[in-house]
């Protein structure tokens, strides 16, 4: 072979491998941007996405039931991403992120709270369970855990109180503040810690939704076996990876 011919073989590879790569870097998730926005042949964001969920409606049992799964899934949340849909429409919401809004969701319309409150919620919160899930965290989240509540039973604990006694309607979560500690608070309706009006804001990591919609049929007003339930389901790679994102951005 000439040297001028296997130099232009070494040039040629290392083009294409330049190409695969920029072209899985594009394809990489970067802050859950796939589930909530659809993008165009530029990477731009052109739309709002209802996520699609991951496992069947009946994947869930003997946790949380198949009816419970398809009802709260398919139109409660899907209520939700219309709802919101409508309310930005035409404002400059249209082309905001979701964090972008609710950092700035006192100066908007209650319908905005509610509906984008209602859609990213619950986006996280399908994501957060997974069939066969559970267990325990590891690396350096269940670390932070330990550092943060004491020992994992104690966190556990600690949120599972919150899910169990949040008056009315609302949300359990454990985030990530802005100290970098871990922290467990409750919200209310749909309002969430990314928003400028809760006491406590930071990145969610897990969410536990404890609106009566959520476990009724199957628990009625059990909601305590419900909460208890949901340690089963909790997909913690899912928690690993936004916790991760969470510290690269801050
Ligand atoms: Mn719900």
């Amino acid at each position: 072979m000439k040297k001028t011919t296997f130099l232009t073989m070494i040039g040629i590879l290392i083009v294409l491998s330049g190409s695969i790569l920029a072209v899985n870097l594009r394809k990489s998730p970067h802050v859950n941007s796939q589930t909530f926005y659809t993008f165009g042949k530029d990477g731009q964001q052109n739309g709002f996405a209802f996520p699609a969920l991951q496992y069947g409606y009946d994947a869930l049992e003997p946790y949380i039931d198949k009816a419970t799964v398809e009802i709260h899934y398919s139109k409660h949340h899907r209520a939700y991403f219309d709802k919101f849909l409508a309310a930005v429409k035409g404002t400059e919401m249209e082309t905001m992120s979701l964090e972008a809004i609710f950092s700035a969701i006192s100066k908007y319309p209650d319908a905005v709270r509610n509906n984008a409150g209602g859609f990213y919620n619950h986006t996280l919160y399908w994501e957060n369970m997974a069939p066969k899930a559970g267990g325990l965290p590891g690396g350096n989240l269940a670390a932070a855990i330990d550092k943060s509540f004491g020992s994992f039973d104690k966190f556990k604990e600690q949120f599972g109180t919150a899910g169990k006694t949040k008056f009315a309607s609302g949300w359990a979560w454990l985030i990530l503040d802005k100290t970098g500690a871990l922290q467990v608070t409750t919200t209310s309706n749909q309002d969430n810690p990314l928003m400028d009006i809760v006491d406590r804001r930071g990145t969610p990591l897990l969410a536990l939704d404890v609106w009566e919609h959520a476990y009724y049929l199957k628990y009625q007003n059990k909601r305590a076996d419900y909460v208890d339930a949901f340690w089963n389901l909790i997909n913690w790679p899912e928690v690993q990876k936004r916790y991760d994102i969470a510290l690269l951005k801050k």
